[in-house]
């Protein structure tokens, strides 16, 4: 077995895939179609603010500090990663605020002051989540769901964790008041899924971060980007930016290598694509080779939302907003149909607030702030023009910002500009411009999920959000460590 790989995007979960092919002694090249790596965890730099321009909470740092020592290199030297107190500040639209903290104590006093009979209940969902948890991560989340009979032994065991509950129903037979159960519902949000339809296996989310917290890398997420870059580069990564891998070479069923945009053929025995698979085998691959369940498994996908970023830098200091801050509006469920099933815009946002200068200054300019609103909205199936309604949607969250949490940030506002579906779909190549590639839906988990192995191709596999176990840093890193359990040795 000759050991050429090669990996298709530089989203940290083909960064990971780089660095752990690396450690099996491939030869690894990395071709990336941006000028620079991350993928959506790519930093935007403008006149001495740092935008990290998508994730900003951290949990589970343990699978970032994996990558390092695999080559007995101590993270440290490369980034700096700290623990924040305050993990999530949440706010109703009657101003009422709500704070999640690394300290139990504080929440069970937070949660009394909304409603005292729901403490209990959060510490019985606390336990259940707990053991969601131990099944569904420290369990699967790193296991390859190639098999068919492997998923239908978890069957029993996921459904005596109601795996068929959405999270919301879920958090619902814990917590009676209806505040509580949207703050401690509200995860899959930040993985894609509708928390009224998204499976309960992703409560485990919530046991995740009591257990290693919600962090913060110095310099912004970027900087685990620019960490990750210098190891590859220490350790023999070939990367190619600004090129982008067009056509997947196979002979029927073998994989081959690649082509590029700019017309290198590189060969290789094993390609891993971290760019979105239902994109890849739209585009990148020969449709005949499908077979027609596979072919039915791809039309009935369901894709995650969409998101308007708009990034802003802030000549006025707000010291009163934290790092994280999560902005529920008056409708809930109704403006999440909106945006996962009607497909059309609102102006009763919600949104999540970004002030990493809440804890590291050095992300602005001195005594100014820097923030990214976060809005969920359509994917490109609603057919949304988004040059025509960028701007006014922009105007309509400037509004809301103004009215809750920022007063008067319209004066102050300078260096802005946003990203729409229409960037996902075009820069990053993801289908229907979705956030987060496909919903995280029971439906569409673990074996019915885009396989680690490709389904079809010899040769051929899969890491990042659209595939098991899904969408979000940690998934994305564990989609990585599978490869070490499905990849041919090198002889
Ligand atoms: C705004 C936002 C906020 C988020 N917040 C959080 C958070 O706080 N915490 C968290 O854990 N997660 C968060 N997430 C989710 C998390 O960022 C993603 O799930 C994860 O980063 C996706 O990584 P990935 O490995 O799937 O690759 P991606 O980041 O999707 O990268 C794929 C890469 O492949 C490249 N590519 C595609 N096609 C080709 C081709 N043909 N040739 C070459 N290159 C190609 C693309 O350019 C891209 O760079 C957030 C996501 C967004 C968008």
């Amino acid at each position: 077995m000759s050991n050429k790989a090669i990996v298709i995007g530089s989203g940290l979960g083909g960064i990971a895939s780089a660095i752990r092919l690396r450690a099996k002694n491939y030869d690894v090249t990395l071709i990336e179609k941006n000028s620079d790596l991350g993928g959506r965890a790519r930093t935007f730099y403008k006149n001495g603010y740092t935008f990290d321009a998508g994730p900003t909470v951290i949990t589970a740092p343990y699978l970032i500090e994996e990558l390092f020592l695999l080559f007995k290199k101590n993270i440290n030297e490369y980034v700096k990663i700290i623990p924040l107190q305050i993990w999530y500040q949440f706010i109703f639209s009657d101003l009422s605020k709500f704070n999640y903290t690394s300290d139990h104590k504080v929440n069970l006093q937070e949660i009394s002051k909304i409603n005292s009979k729901d403490v209990i209940g959060f510490e019985k969902l606390l336990k259940f989540s707990e053991k969601i948890f131990n099944k569904g991560y420290l369990e699967l989340a790193d296991k390859p769901f190639s098999n068919f009979f492997f998923m239908l032994k978890q069957v029993p065991s996921l459904l005596l964790l109601k795996s068929y509950l959405s999270v919301y129903r879920f958090v619902s037979k814990f917590l009676k008041n209806e505040k509580l159960r949207k703050i401690f519902s509200v995860q899959p949000l930040l993985v894609g899924g509708n928390p009224f339809s998204t499976t309960s296996i992703y409560a485990l989310i919530l046991f995740l971060e009591k257990k290693w917290g919600v962090h913060y890398a110095l310099g912004g997420t970027g900087k685990i980007v620019t960490a990750l870059e210098k190891l590859m580069n220490e350790i023999g990564v070939k990367i190619i930016k600004n090129d982008e891998v067009v056509k997947i070479i196979t002979d029927k069923k073998n994989i081959y290598g690649v082509v590029t945009k700019s017309n290198k053929t590189i060969n290789a025995n094993i390609v891993v694509c971290n760019a979105d698979p239902p994109f890849v085998y739209k585009h990148l691959l020969d449709k005949k080779q499908n077979t027609f369940l596979f072919e039915k498994k791809i039309k009935r996908m369901d894709y995650s939302m969409g998101l308007f970023v708009y990034y802003f830098g802030s000549k006025k200091k707000y010291n009163d907003v934290q790092h994280h801050t999560i902005y529920f509006g008056d409708s809930y469920k109704d403006l999440l149909n909106k945006i996962f099933e009607e497909k059309i815009l609102t102006d009763d946002i919600s949104y999540y607030l970004h002030r990493p200068t809440a804890t590291d200054p050095t992300m602005a300019p001195k005594d100014k702030d820097c923030f990214y609103v976060l809005v969920p909205v359509p994917n490109n199936l609603s057919k949304i023009k988004w040059d025509q309604e960028a701007e006014k949607f922009k105007k309509i969250i400037i509004k809301k910002l103004s009215s809750t949490l920022l007063p008067n940030i319209e004066e102050y506002i300078e260096n802005d500009f946003y990203i729409t579906p229409d960037y996902f779909e075009k820069e990053l190549r993801t289908l229907h411009g979705s956030g987060f590639s496909i919903q995280p839906l029971f439906s569409q988990s673990a074996y019915f999920r885009f396989h680690n192995k490709s389904e079809i191709y010899k040769g051929l596999f899969f890491v990042g959000a659209g595939t098991h176990p899904g969408a979000g840093i940690p998934g994305v890193l564990s989609s990585a460590k599978i490869l070490d359990k499905i990849v041919p040795k090198i002889i």
